[in-house]
């Protein structure tokens, strides 16, 4: 696997789960979006939870997204966020 790519995924895991109270996830499609958003940016949904518990369980949930993502397109994530 491509370091680079191992070091993002990383970086931005251990972001959500230091700075959990900057993101909450969507009750809509269980999306990590950032806190200050009042719908969800991929489904439009209004409702979140933004409990600490919530956010750092999906923050390992990304984490085993992003593989599944590089795996199956490597250009899909880069330009999603
Ligand atoms: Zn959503």
């Amino acid at each position: 696997m491509n370091d680079s790519l191992k070091d993002l995924k990383e970086a931005i895991t251990k972001n959500i789960i230091r700075e959990w109270y900057w993101y909450k996830v969507c009750e809509g499609c269980e999306s990590i979006v950032d806190a200050s958003d009042a719908t969800c940016p991929i489904c439009r949904a209004y409702r979140f939870d933004g409990s600490k518990k919530r956010v750092i369980a999906h923050a390992f949930n990304v984490y085993d997204r992003f593989q599944e993502l590089i795996d199956s397109d490597p250009g899909q994530w880069e330009c999603s966020g």
